[in-house]
């Protein structure tokens, strides 16, 4: 499939730019990465595979030449790729939350880099749990891990990235980003978290998995885009329907995420530029389209709405 024909452009419509734009700083190696850009990688909510694309969430921020990864759901590594990201310029991650659709692929991810020829340093920023998660996976991968330092000369990839935990407040401070975090509302987990990314006068926010939450509006105040998840009420009664076991799955879905009518809410209080429709519930039933999607959301938001899907980029 060809990645370029299935990116949809949004434009230059953020009006950032290239101006702005300058050599890489401290990383000689590291090739260019192009323009400024937000890309969706995985736009599906829930970990099921039942295709190439939508795959579980991850997101791409490319800023000054370096890339923020946002989750790393199962896929994120060829998506990496198809969006053409240099495996071995990874450099910052950060997960929401301990949920696999957005986090399966952080080792596989690191690993995949180290073995595309990675010898520089990998900042994961995560709730508690981060660490452990990385631990396990050296663990399970020691072998190969021992064996390719030994006999291929390798740099020790444990040693090249390093877990930091984060909780509400300050994630990351850098001289051109600010991350910062807000706990939102996803029972039964806890520790789950909406991200804010402000660089270069603008911002971006990742809603991340929530249930309708009104002080995300706040902290997403004036945002050039709000990346927000979305679940379609009406697809989820058809299920139900269909399956009376599914109530219990329907509970989770209404307290744990939100439907599309609040997600134009939380937009229309936010009063962002642009809101970025992802982690789609269903994401894989084809009878809801993008027009559908859209025009639940047009209900409570009159402004500039982008249903998004697999590899679609945002021009910053
Ligand atoms: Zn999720
Ligand atoms: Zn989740």
């Amino acid at each position: 499939m060809d990645a370029r024909r299935r990116k949809i452009l949004i434009g230059a419509a953020l009006g950032l730019g290239t101006a702005l734009l300058r050599p890489t700083l401290g990383r000689a190696q590291q090739p260019g990465l192009g323009r400024d850009r937000l890309v969706l990688l995985g736009t599906k909510g829930g970990p099921r595979v039942t295709s190439y694309a939508p795959t579980p969430s991850s997101n791409l921020i490319v800023y000054r030449n370096v890339p923020y990864v946002i989750d790393a759901g199962y896929g994120v590594t060829f998506k990496l790729v198809e969006a053409g990201l240099p495996l071995p310029a990874l450099r910052y991650i950060f997960i929401t939350h301990h949920h696999s659709d957005h986090n399966l692929e952080l080792g596989p991810l690191v690993y995949n880099a180290w073995a595309t020829g990675l010898r520089s340093s990998i900042d994961a920023y995560g709730p508690a749990g981060i660490q452990e998660l990385l631990d396990a996976y050296w663990q399970s991968e020691r072998f190969d891990i021992d064996t390719r330092i030994a006999d291929e000369g390798r740099p020790d990839l444990r040693k090249l990235v390093s877990a930091h935990t984060y909780a509400q407040g300050p994630v990351f401070a850098s001289e051109d980003v600010k991350v910062t975090a807000l706990r939102n509302v996803h029972p039964p987990i806890v520790e789950s978290y909406a991200l804010k990314f402000e660089f270069g006068g603008k911002t971006i926010v990742f809603s991340g998995d929530t249930t309708y939450f009104p002080p995300l509006a706040e902290f997403a105040k004036g945002a050039d885009v709000l990346v927000h998840e979305v679940m379609y009420g009406p697809a989820l009664e058809a299920l139900v329907q269909k399956n009376p076991n599914a109530a219990t799955l329907m509970a989770h879905l209404k307290a744990s995420h939100t439907l599309a009518e609040d997600v134009g809410r939380i937009a229309a209080a936010a009063e962002v530029k642009m809101l970025v429709l992802n982690h789609f519930v269903p994401g894989d039933d084809k009878s809801v389209t993008p027009e559908v999607w859209t025009a639940a959301v047009r209900k409570t938001f009159a402004g500039n709405i982008v249903v998004g899907r697999d590899l679609l980029e945002v021009a910053l």
